[in-house]
């Protein structure tokens, strides 16, 4: 291997290794209301329910204090922090 291919390989695999968690997390795609599952569950980008957000639902996952957060229901998505659909269930 040329001494530059090898370099650009080198500097591809150390950038692929150290990519920080929250850099993935933003490639996450963010869930649409229109969205199939996210209509069958009547999700909602901003709850109307008092009380009742994504980020306090016992099924959020990641930085609950993120514009964003993931949900155990929509795998590979991320559901709006002050979103809501009809399986919200209190963190305990
Ligand atoms: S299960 Fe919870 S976190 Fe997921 S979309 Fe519904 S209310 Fe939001």
């Amino acid at each position: 291997m040329k001494r530059r291919n090898f370099l650009k390989l080198s500097a591809a695999t150390a950038g692929a290794t150290f990519l920080p968690i929250h850099t993935l997390r933003a490639q996450e795609e963010k869930l649409s209301p229109d969205d199939p599952q996210a209509k069958a569950l009547e999700y909602v980008e901003v709850s109307q329910t008092e009380g009742e957000r994504c980020n306090n639902c016992i099924h959020a996952k990641g930085d609950l204090e993120a514009e964003w957060v993931g949900c155990n229901l929509f795998p590979g998505k991320q559901v709006k922090a002050e979103g809501w659909c009809k399986v919200w269930a209190a963190r305990g």
